[in-house]
Parts: C-alpha cells; structure tokens; sequence
C-alpha cells in the first residue's frame, strides 16, 4: 500500500472469527461495532443493562448476549480495560474465558492484527508510564502530521483503538496504553515504545509496585533490534529498569525533563547529542519539567521515526495542548484559572504546583495510596488550600501538620468562588485544580470535573 489516505477495513476481513466483546463502555462499545463491522461474529455484553441498551438495534452479525450462555468457540475475548481479570477480584466471565482457555486481549490487539491482515505496514508507537502518557500521546501524532506523516492517536486516551481507520504502509499509530491495556496483548509489537515514569497508582490492581511496574514494562515486550525503547530516568523505579533494558533487543533512547540523557533538557533547552533541537519556552503548551520530558520522549521517537529537527521544534512549537492539564481556562482581575483536573495522584499535582511560585491551590476527591505526602516540599508555594470531595480529612490531616492554611470547602461549586476572593485577598495570582485525587466520588470522570471548573470560571468572568 502506498499513499497518505486512510481509509476503512474491509468488510470481510475476521468474516469466520467469533469474539466476545464484554463491558460496553468507551473501549468496548467501539469495539464490538468496529469487529462486526469487519465480518466477525460478535457477541456483546456488559451486566449494566443500560450499557447493552447502547446496542438496542444491533448491526449484522453482532448479538447482545452473556457470551457464557451463548455456546461455541470464541477467538478471543475483548474484555474492557475496566474489568479486571487478576486483581483485585477477577470478573467471573474473565474466570470463565480463562477456564475455556480463550484469549483475553485488548482492542489494540485486534486494531494491530486488522493493520497487519489489510496489508498495510503501518508503524506502531505505545505510550505508557504513569503520568504524561497523554500528553506525550497526542504531541507525537501533532508533530507526525506536522510532518505530513498519517498518523493517529488514540487508545487510552481516546478515541478506542479499533475506532481508528486503516492507515498507509506510512502511517503511524500512537497508542496511550494503559497497563490495563498491555497486560492483554499477544502479537502487537511496537516500532517505538516509551514507558515515561513510574509513581504510586492502581496498586489494586497489579498487586504491588513490582507488579505494576512488570505491567508497564510490558510496552517492550516482542520489541526487536531495530526498534525504539525510550525510558524516562526521572524516576528512580524507571532507572532500575536498565539492567533488564539492557538485556532486551531494542535500542534504549534515556529521556529527561531535567537531568542528561540521550534525549533531555538542560537550562531550558531540548536537546540530544547533536545539538539543541528547541527552546522549551518556544513551546508555550508545555509548561514544565515534567512537559520537557514528555517532549523529550517525542523527540526521540519522531527522530527515530524519520523527521527532521527542525520539524520536530515546528510541531512543539504549534501544539495546542490537551483540556484538563494544565489548561488556562480564564483569567479574571488578573488571576489565572488552570484546570489541572487530569492530576489524579500526587505525583502529578507535583508537576503542576512546581510551575507556580505562589498558587491558591484546590484539591481533593479519592485519594491515592499515599494520599497528598510527596506534596509535602511545595506545600510554601500553597498561600491557601480549598478541599473538596470525599477524602478531605486524610488531606485536612497533612495539611494541618504541615501548618498549611485551608479551607474544606466540600464542593468545587464552593471552592471556586472561595478561592477567587482568596486570590483577590492576598493578591494572588493563580487559582490552580489540581486535585491530586481521583474525582468518581462527586464526577463522572476528571474531564466532569475540569469542564465544571472550567464553567464555574465562566461564571465569576460573568458576574464580574
Ligand atoms: P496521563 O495520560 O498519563 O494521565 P497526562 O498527559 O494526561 O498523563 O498528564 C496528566 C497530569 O500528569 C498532568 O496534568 C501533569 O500534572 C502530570 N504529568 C504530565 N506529564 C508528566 C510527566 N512526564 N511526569 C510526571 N507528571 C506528568
């Protein structure tokens, strides 16, 4: 195949196949359509009935139904990255698959298998590390089209693997991969693979931090010589993996936000070997050390992928960012309102409030394993901290140990507001949401949280 045009798979590409598609949510509703769409025999299933109400008129070859009930071979199992299959409980039908000895895989698996069935030798980038994975996701598809390299970005974050069309032998595919994600793959093997960083997060699910770190690692695993791995050494977790990076096939690209490496920014400046490829400051969207590591990453890979430097600092330069990280989202009486609302654990609020020397902060939600703690150096940046959401006693806690003035402020439609008169008071001039926690206790998700952030702004900017 040749040309830059993406286009659709053929109708009949898994005609003879029998899958399984169980949780019906952002993955796995895209899923089951886009299998049946390609010919196969699909059978959909999620316990919540109005998430099987999302398939009320099914298309051809696809039946709503408990896959256990539903009798014969499946190839393979689809299982959402929502359901576990270990830890901390697996889900019964994941028991079930596995006592029948069917393959549980994720919906990059198939995506891969489709690309490489239709003919095309597309590329395939994989995206994982604890923080930055979006980010650094959605910024190397922005600098391959920038390139005039087909490229698309999704997976984790969004949109599913298997909703991406089929691209070009010249295409790319960037993929965020969740550790969820990687522990359910078979063939897929990434050209380049990056693994960013390693902190504190979803230990329910991977056992310990050896076991999530063995999930992330998985980014590499069937990688060959000739590919890319990139790692980031900002993290001591991270680092301890030389020795068995050293051991893989793959080339091993170091990043750094802040420390030498192969690809790392000094003084501001990104750059690798050769030289200096660009001035972060010229890249305004990504404020930080944490972004010049995530750009660091990119560099590599898109290096690695064939473009050119100057290239490369075009795309950083004209990159519009993501919404929820680090997102100004408006500015009244000269007070800057961030929504950082993607900061879901400690580490990553870390990355947002090192940016500012003085912020009036608002945080809260479900805290992580080690709930606010390695916040503890930048809490003299804190002028005054708002809480909201179910764990604000076990913040409250190490707040007040710390001598940190705060206010619980219950919800964000409180905080807002409070934290603006705030500002106003002790002429402050950044209100930042970073939470630091994950948000289902009062959000549907962080994106509910930021765009309710983002609207309550709106509304000071109104009522001025
Ligand atoms: P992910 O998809 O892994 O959650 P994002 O790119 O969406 O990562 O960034 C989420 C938050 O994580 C950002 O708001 C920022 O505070 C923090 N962050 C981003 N990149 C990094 C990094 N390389 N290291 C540590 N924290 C980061």
């Amino acid at each position: 195949m040749t040309g830059f045009a993406s286009s659709s798979f053929a109708p009949s590409l898994f005609a003879g196949q029998r899958f399984a598609v169980v949780g019906l949510g952002k993955n796995g509703l895209p899923a089951a359509l886009a299998l049946a769409g390609m010919g196969a025999a699909v059978v959909a299933w999620d316990d919540n009935a109005p998430a099987r109400a999302a398939l009320s008129a099914p298309p051809p070859g696809l039946i709503v139904q408990d896959p256990r009930a539903a009798g014969g071979d499946f190839d393979a199992i689809v299982l959402s990255p929502g359901i576990p299959h270990r830890l901390p409980q697996p889900h019964p039908i994941a028991v079930w698959a596995r006592e029948a000895g069917i393959a549980i895989l994720s919906d990059a698996e198939l995506l891969y298998r489709a690309v490489r069935q239709s003919g095309s030798r597309a590329r395939f980038v994989g995206i994982t590390g604890t923080n930055g994975k979006s980010t650094t996701t959605a910024l190397l598809a922005h600098v391959l089209r920038c390139a005039d390299v087909p490229a698309e970005a999704g997976a984790n974050l969004g949109p599913a693997a298997l909703s991406l069309p089929l691209l070009p032998d010249n295409g790319v595919y960037v993929l965020e991969m969740s550790s969820y994600m990687l522990e359910r793959l078979a063939t897929l093997r990434f050209d380049a693979a990056a693994m960013l960083n390693l902190s504190v997060d979803h230990l329910d699910r991977h056992g310990d931090m050896a076991g999530y770190a063995m999930a992330k690692r998985a980014v590499f695993d069937r990688q060959r010589a000739g590919d890319l791995a990139v790692v980031g050494m900002d993290d001591p977790m991270s680092r301890d993996m030389a020795a068995w990076l050293r051991a893989q096939p793959a080339r091993v690209a170091w990043v750094s936000g802040e420390a030498t490496a192969d690809v790392w920014c000094e003084r501001g400046l990104l750059r690798d070997a050769q030289g200096v490829i660009l001035p972060m400051a010229e890249a305004p969207t990504l404020p930080g050390s944490h972004n010049a590591q995530n750009a660091a990453a990119v560099a590599a890979m898109a290096l690695y992928l064939g473009l050119d430097r100057a290239t490369v600092a075009q795309g950083m330069r004209s990159y519009p960012g993501l919404p929820h990280r680090q997102q100004l989202v408006g500015t009244v009486d000269g007070i800057a309102f961030i929504n950082d609302s993607k900061a879901t654990n400690a580490d990553a609020a870390q990355r947002a409030l090192i940016c500012y020397d003085r912020v009036i902060w608002i945080a809260g939600g479900m805290a992580k394993e080690d709930g606010i703690e390695p916040l503890v150096p930048l809490f003299p940046r804190i002028a005054r901290a708002f809480l909201i959401g179910r764990d604000t006693p076990i913040l409250a806690a190490t707040l007040a140990v710390h001598g940190v003035d705060y206010v619980e402020a219950e919800t964000l439609e409180a905080a807002v507001p409070l934290a603006a008169a705030a500002a106003r008071a002790t002429g402050g001039q950044v209100v930042l949401l970073s939470p630091a926690c994950a948000s289902w206790d009062q959000f549907t998700g962080y994106d509910q949280r930021g765009d309710r952030f983002a609207a309550l702004v709106r509304g000071l900017e109104g009522g001025r």
